[in-house]
């Protein structure tokens, strides 16, 4: 018998925020590609899916009825309402997961991420995994920038979360860790590195680790 009783740990929930624009998606998609292990929370919207997104893979679109009734129903660990939508992330994408020691990303705003936070200060599960990774971009100039490049916006929408995103960034000391998107390979591989710091993390192995 080895020394260690593999399936001991619980995941990792990586919650990663940061003003819209900053690359959060860019990030997250290629952290996906090459971290295939990792199982990302599929999000609710209220919103109207863009140009290639998929129902199911990229979020579950769903009708502001339908929304309020799983609000009602407690189907949802947080949800916040982000530039007149409502997004949230499902117990159901999270809680089973980490149980069995699937580790689960999910890339939402910071009042969702601030819920959590909150939550994770009376339950232990998400006490215990819980980690939060904020990522900003290198200048607001650039923020601007890739806002407008990206061209999936109106420019009142550009406005809007430029105008949001000061305040945004002041809520990085409320992250366990602070990632910045300037170079797009180090800010991946700034990720990954962090990811797999995490899954050390003592807190998450459970009794019976070592058969000793
Ligand atoms: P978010 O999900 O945070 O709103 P996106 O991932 O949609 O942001 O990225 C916004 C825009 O910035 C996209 O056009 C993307 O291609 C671009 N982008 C992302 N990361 C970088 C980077 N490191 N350098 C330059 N452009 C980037
Ligand atoms: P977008 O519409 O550009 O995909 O996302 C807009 C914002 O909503 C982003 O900041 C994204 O992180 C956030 N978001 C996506 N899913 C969720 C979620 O489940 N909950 C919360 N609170 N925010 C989310």
């Amino acid at each position: 018998m080895g020394l260690i009783n593999q399936n001991s740990r619980l995941g990792v929930i990586l919650i990663v925020s940061g003003p819209s624009g900053t690359g959060k998606t860019t990030v997250c998609t290629r952290v996906r590609e090459e971290m295939p292990e990792l199982k990302f929370s599929v999000s609710c919207t209220t919103r109207a899916p863009r140009a290639g997104e998929q129902h199911g893979k990229d979020y579950y679109f769903l009708s502001r009825e339908e929304f309020k009734r799983r609000i009602d129903n407690g189907e949802f660990i947080e949800y916040a309402e982000v530039f007149s939508n409502y997004y949230g992330t499902l117990k159901s994408e999270v809680i089973d997961r980490v149980k069995c020691g699937e580790d689960v990303f999910l890339d939402i705003d910071i009042q969702g991420a601030m819920q959590i936070r909150q939550c994770s200060q009376q339950d232990p599960l998400l006490g215990n995994c819980c980690e939060f990774i904020f990522i900003a971009p290198p200048s607001l100039e650039e923020l601007e920038a890739r806002l407008r490049n990206r061209a999936s916006d109106s420019e009142e929408q550009i406005m809007q979360r430029l105008g949001k995103s000061k305040l945004e960034i002041s809520y990085w000391k409320h992250y366990d860790y602070l990632v910045i998107n300037d170079m797009l390979d180090a800010a991946v591989e700034d990720m990954k590195s962090l990811i797999r710091m995490t899954r050390k993390a003592t807190k998450r192995l459970e009794e019976g680790l070592f058969n000793v």
